[in-house]
C-alpha cells in the first residue's frame, strides 16, 4: 500500500500551495519519510477565504434536504473506501489498522447523523400578545467556519466539524493536521465526490498559529472550532472572543474512572484497560487517573495490569499488534518523564514504563499504582499509554479528587448500586460520565467539557446548535 502526498484543496481544486514549500510526513512506528503535505501561505489563505466566503452564498441556499441527500452520499463513499483510507491513516499516525478501520468507518456513521439532523434544524412560533402577530425564531447557519483540527484522531475530529457545520449550512477551511495529512484530505474527497459545491470545503495546512492568527480575525470568519491541547485553546478563544467570533472548544482532559468496593472488578478492570490503550492512550477522554476503593484496590491493579501485558505492541499495519506506536517523539519524551516522576516521588512500577526498541515511537503499556498528588502525571494530561492507580477509602473523598483537576471533560464510575451511580453521577464536574461501561462518542450524544476541558460540543443536537444564529423574526399586520 503506497502512501500518497497531499496537497491543498482550495475552491474545488487540489493544489500545491503557492510558495511551493512542504512539509515531510513522517511515519511513526519506522521514522521513515514516507510523503509530503502542501504548505499554505497568506496567499493561499486568501484564497480559501474568497472562495469560503462564496461557498456560503452557495451552500446555505441548498435546501436541507439536498445537503443531506450529498452528506449520505459521501458516508457511503467513506464506506466504500475503507479498505484504501485505513492503511494511509496507519501509516501517518501508528494506530492499529483495526482502529484506523474503525475510525474511518465510525465516521460514515458521524456524516449520516448530521446529513439527517439538517431537515430538523426546527425554529419555534412564539405565541403572541395580540392577533395578527406573527412572532418565529429560526435557526439560521452563522456562517464560513474555520477549523483547526489535532493528530490523534484525524479523521474523526475533522468529520464531526464538518459534518455538523455542512448540515447547518456553513462553508468551512479546515486546518488538519500536518503530521497526518492523508488520512482527512480522504475525508474531504469523499464529500467533493459526493457533490459539496466549489468553496465549500477548503483543506489547508501550514504552520498552525500563522494561520489560526490570521483566519481567527479575519471578517470572512465567523466561527472557530478547535480540538487539542487547553494552552492552545485557551490562547484561541482569547483571539476568537477579541473578534467576537463565536467558538467550540475540545480541549484536554484527565478522566477520573472511579471503581466502589461493590463493583464488577473484572469488567471494571477489562473495560478500562481497552479503553487506556485504545490509539495508545492518545485520546482525550481517555481514563488516566483511576481511583479504586480499598477492598478491591489490589484485586483491580492485578486483573487491570493483566489487560495491559496483553496489548501486545507492533507496527499498526502488523495484524497480530493491539497497541501501536505513539503519533511523534514528543509523547515519548512527555511519557518517559512522567513515569520517572512519578516512581521519583513513590508510586509504584507495576508493568512497563519504558520505549520498545530504538526504531519507531513505541512505548510499553504502562502501570503505576499508589501515585502521589504531587507527581506531574496526576496533574497533566499524559495523553500516551500511562495508567495512574491510586486508592481511596469514602465517597466525599474519592469526589474531591475526581474534581481536583481544572479538566472536566470525561469521567467514569463502577458500581453496582444505584443509589451510588446516581449520586457519583450528581457529584462529578465534568461534560461526560459513563458509569459500568465505555458510553461516550456516539454521534447522537453530546461529546464536550466543562472547566479548562473547554465548550460546546461535537455531538448531539447541542453540536448543531453550535453552527447556528438564532434569528427572530415578528411581524405584524399581513
Ligand atoms: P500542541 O498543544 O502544540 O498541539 C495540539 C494541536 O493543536 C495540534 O494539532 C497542533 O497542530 C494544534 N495547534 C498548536 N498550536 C496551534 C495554534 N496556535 N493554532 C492552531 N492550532 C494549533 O502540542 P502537541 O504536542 O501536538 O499535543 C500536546 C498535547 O495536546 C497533548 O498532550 C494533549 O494534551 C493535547 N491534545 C489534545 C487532543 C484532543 O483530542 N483534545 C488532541 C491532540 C493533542
Amino acid at each position: 500500500m503506497a502512501y500518497s502526498s497531499t496537497q491543498l484543496f482550495i475552491n474545488g481544486k487540489w493544489r500545491p500551495g503557492q510558495s511551493g514549500r512542504t512539509i515531510a510526513v513522517l511515519n511513526p512506528a519506522t521514522e521513515e519519510t514516507i510523503g509530503t503535505v502542501a504548505h499554505a501561505d497568506r496567499a493561499d489563505l486568501d484564497e480559501a477565504l474568497d472562495a469560503a466566503a462564496k461557498g456560503f452564498k452557495v451552500w446555505r441556499a441548498v435546501a436541507p434536504f439536498d445537503r443531506c441527500k450529498i452528506m449520505r452520499k459521501a458516508a457511503a463513499i467513506m464506506r466504500e473506501r475503507n479498505d484504501e483510507i485505513a492503511p494511509l491513516l496507519t501509516m501517518e499516525q501508528g494506530k492499529t489498522l483495526a482502529e484506523a478501520k474503525m475510525e474511518a468507518m465510525a465516521a460514515a456513521d458521524v456524516i449520516e447523523w448530521f446529513a439527517e439532523e439538517a431537515k430538523r434544524a426546527y425554529g419555534r412560533v412564539i405565541p403572541a400578545r395580540g392577533p395578527g402577530i406573527y412572532q418565529i425564531a429560526i435557526k439560521e447557519p452563522v456562517g464560513p467556519v474555520a477549523a483547526f483540527t489535532p493528530w490523534n484522531f484525524p479523521i474523526n475530529q475533522v468529520v464531526r466539524k464538518i459534518s455538523a457545520g455542512l448540515a447547518a449550512g456553513c462553508s468551512i477551511i479546515v486546518k488538519a493536521p500536518e503530521e497526518t495529512p492523508a488520512s482527512p484530505a480522504q475525508l474531504i474527497r469523499a464529500f467533493v465526490d459526493a457533490g459539496v459545491p466549489d468553496g465549500v470545503l477548503n483543506l489547508v495546512y501550514g504552520v498552525p498559529a500563522e494561520i489560526s492568527e490570521y483566519l481567527i480575525p479575519h471578517p470572512v470568519i465567523r466561527k472557530i472550532s478547535f480540538t487539542g491541547s487547553t494552552v492552545v485553546g485557551k490562547q484561541l478563544s482569547a483571539l476568537a472572543g477579541l473578534h467576537m467570533k463565536r467558538a467550540t472548544m475540545e480541549l484536554g482532559g484527565h478522566a477520573p474512572a472511579i471503581v466502589f468496593n461493590d463493583a464488577d472488578v473484572s469488567s471494571a478492570a477489562k473495560i478500562l484497560a481497552a479503553a487506556k490503550y485504545r490509539n495508545a492512550g492518545q485520546v482525550c477522554i481517555s481514563p488516566t487517573r483511576m481511583l479504586v476503593q480499598d477492598d478491591v484496590f489490589r484485586e483491580f491493579v492485578d486483573k487491570f495490569v493483566e489487560g495491559a501485558r496483553m496489548m501486545k505492541v507492533g507496527n499498526g499495519m502488523d495484524p497480530d499488534s493491539k497497541m501501536g506506536s505513539l503519533a511523534n517523539p514528543r509523547r515519548v519524551n512527555a511519557i518517559e518523564d512522567m513515569v520517572q516522576d512519578a516512581i521519583g516521588k513513590g508510586a509504584k512500577l507495576e508493568t512497563g514504563g519504558k520505549r520498545v526498541g530504538n526504531k519507531g515511537y513505541f512505548f510499553e503499556p504502562t502501570v503505576v499504582s499508589d501515585v502521589p498528588k504531587n507527581a506531574r502525571a496526576m496533574n497533566e494530561e499524559p495523553f500516551g499509554p500511562l495508567a495512574l492507580i491510586s486508592r481511596f477509602s469514602t465517597f466525599d473523598e474519592v469526589a474531591e479528587e475526581a474534581n481536583r483537576l481544572p479538566y472536566g471533560l470525561a469521567s467514569y464510575a463502577f458500581t453496582s448500586s444505584t443509589k451510588t451511580a446516581t449520586a457519583i453521577g450528581a457529584v462529578i464536574e465534568s461534560g461526560m460520565v459513563s458509569i459500568n461501561s465505555f458510553g461516550l462518542a456516539l454521534p447522537e450524544v453530546p461529546f464536550g467539557g466543562v472547566k479548562d476541558s473547554g465548550y460546546g460540543s461535537e455531538g448531539g443536537t447541542e453540536a448543531m446548535d453550535g453552527y447556528f444564529n438564532t434569528k427572530f423574526i415578528t411581524q405584524t399586520g399581513v
